[in-house]
C-alpha cells in the first residue's frame, strides 16, 4: 500500500488491496461540526447554531453488481457485511449499525439501493462530541446516493440520518448535527430552526477563530442524563399546557409564560426550562453580532451559554469549566463554552485569529499542568457539508508544474 501524503487516496488504495477491485474515483465525504450555540435547544423544537468543520469522516466505495452492503472501518480495524434484505440482523450500537442504519433508513424511505463496498475512514475525533456520528451517517448517505443513482437532498438525508440514529442504533439525538454534516456551506456557520428545518447561512469572519478544546475527558454519564434532561423538558411542556394548550414545545414559551407556571413546577424542571427558553435566544444573537463584527458581544453570549449549562442545566463537569476558565483569562479570548451535550468532550473557544497559535499554546499548557488527560487543542475552519471529492482532479492540480519557492 503505497503512501500518497494524501488520506483519501490512500484509502482509494487500501479499498484496493481489501477487496480487490479498484473503488470509485469520487470520494464520499461529510465533516464534523462544533456548535458554537444553542445547546440543548435542537429536541425542543428550537434554533441551533453549528458549524462544519475540516474535520471529516471520508469513504472509498464501489458499486456491486448483488445487494450487499460490505464496510471497512479503517478506526476499528474491522470488516462486516450485511444483505440489503436483511438490515434488521445488523441493529444495535457498534459502529457498523450506523452505516447499515442510514441504509435501513434510506431503504424504508423507498430509496431503491444498489449493493457497496465501503472503507471508511476519516479525522473526526471518535466520541469527543464533534459528532463522528453525523458525519459518518452522511457520508455513508453521501456514497449509497451516488452508488445508487439517486440526486443528493441535504435535508431529506439529515432527516434520515437521524432517523438511523434514533430508530436503528438507538441514540435519541436531534438533527442538528446531521443538519450541520449534510447542508452546511463553505466558510459559514449554519443557523438551524430545527422545528421547520429552515437555515440561514452566516458567513463566519476572518478576524475570529474557532478553536476547539477537547478537554480529554469522556462522557461517561451523558447518555442517562441526556435522556433525563429531554424527559424535564418534557414534563416542562405538559405542565405549560395547562397554562396554554396550544404549546408544543419549550421552544414556543417564553421567560414570562415560564415564570407564570413555575408555581406548578418544582425547582428542577423550573431551571432547566429556564435554560432552554434562554439558550433559544441566543443562536439569533450569536448570528447578529457575528455579522456585526461585534466580537466583544459575541464572546459574552457564549460565556453566558457555558454558565446556563453550568448552573440550570447541569450538564458541565469539572475539566470543561476549568478549560474555559482558562481560555477566557487569555487576552486574545473572547468567550468560551463547553459544545455537545456536555459532561465531558470539547469546549470552544472564540479567538481573535491572528493570536489563536499563541492562544492554543499557552491554554493549552495551563490546562495539562493542571489535568492529565489526552487533551488536544485545534483550530479550525468552516466547511462545506457532505459532497463528493473528485480525487484525481485533487491530485492534477496539485501536481507541481511550477515549483514552489
Ligand atoms: P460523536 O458523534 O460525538 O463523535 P458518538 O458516540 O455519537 O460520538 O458516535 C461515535 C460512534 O460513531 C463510534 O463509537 C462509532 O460507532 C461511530 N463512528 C464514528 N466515526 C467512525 C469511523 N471513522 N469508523 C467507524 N465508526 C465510526
Ligand atoms: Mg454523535
Amino acid at each position: 500500500m503505497g503512501h500518497t501524503g494524501n488520506p483519501m487516496e490512500d484509502s482509494r488504495s487500501r479499498f484496493g488491496d481489501l477487496f480487490g477491485a479498484s473503488p470509485a474515483p469520487l470520494i464520499a465525504r461529510a465533516p464534523g461540526r462544533v456548535n458554537l450555540i444553542g445547546e440543548h435547544t435542537d429536541y425542543n423544537d428550537g434554533w441551533v447554531f453549528p458549524m462544519a468543520i475540516d474535520r471529516h469522516v471520508w469513504i472509498a466505495f464501489a458499486k456491486r453488481s448483488d445487494p450487499i452492503l460490505r464496510v471497512h472501518s479503517v478506526a476499528f480495524k474491522e470488516t462486516r457485511e450485511v444483505a440489503l434484505n436483511d438490515l434488521e440482523s445488523v441493529r444495535g450500537s457498534d459502529w457498523f449499525s450506523y452505516v447499515a442504519g442510514v441504509a435501513w433508513a434510506m431503504a424504508s424511505s423507498g430509496i431503491d439501493l444498489s449493493g457497496i463496498d465501503m472503507l471508511v475512514d476519516g479525522n473526526v475525533p471518535v466520541g469527543s462530541g464533534l459528532s463522528s456520528s453525523a458525519a459518518l451517517e452522511m457520508a455513508t448517505a453521501r456514497a449509497l446516493c451516488e452508488a445508487s443513482g439517486i440526486a443528493w437532498h441535504p435535508k431529506k438525508m439529515a432527516r434520515l440520518g437521524q432517523k438511523a440514529e434514533n430508530e436503528f442504533v438507538g441514540v435519541n439525538c436531534g438533527v442538528m448535527d446531521q443538519m450541520a454534516s449534510a447542508a452546511a456551506q463553505p466558510d459559514c456557520a449554519l443557523l438551524l430552526d430545527c422545528r421547520s428545518l429552515e437555515t440561514e447561512d452566516v458567513l463566519f469572519p476572518e478576524e475570529t477563530t474557532i478553536v476547539v478544546m477537547d478537554t480529554g475527558s469522556r462522557r461517561s454519564l451523558a447518555a442517562s442524563t441526556y435522556n433525563d434532561r429531554r424527559a424535564s423538558c418534557e414534563h416542562a411542556v405538559e405542565i405549560l399546557r395547562s397554562v396554554e394548550p396550544e404549546i408544543r414545545a419549550l421552544r414556543d414559551v417564553d421567560r414570562d409564560l415560564l415564570e407564570s407556571a413555575r408555581p406548578l413546577m418544582d425547582n428542577i424542571t423550573f431551571r432547566r426550562a429556564v435554560h432552554v427558553v434562554e439558550e433559544n435566544l441566543r443562536p439569533l444573537a450569536l448570528a447578529k453580532s457575528l455579522r456585526e463584527g461585534s466580537f466583544e458581544l459575541a464572546g459574552h453570549l457564549m460565556n453566558s451559554s457555558h454558565a446556563s449549562l453550568r448552573d440550570l442545566y447541569g450538564v458541565s463537569g469539572k475539566e470543561l469549566n476549568l478549560i474555559t476558565d482558562l481560555a477566557r483569562r487569555h487576552p486574545a479570548c473572547f468567550g468560551a463554552r463547553l459544545t455537545g451535550a456536555g459532561f465531558g468532550g470539547c469546549a470552544v473557544a472564540l479567538v481573535a485569529s491572528e493570536a489563536a497559535d499563541e492562544f492554543i499554546a499557552d491554554v493549552h499548557t495551563s490546562y495539562t499542568a493542571q489535568v492529565d488527560l489526552p487533551s488536544e487543542f485545534f483550530a479550525c475552519s468552516p466547511v462545506g457539508g457532505a459532497g463528493l471529492v473528485d480525487i484525481a482532479a485533487m491530485i492534477d492540480t496539485r501536481s507541481p508544474i511550477t515549483p514552489k519557492e
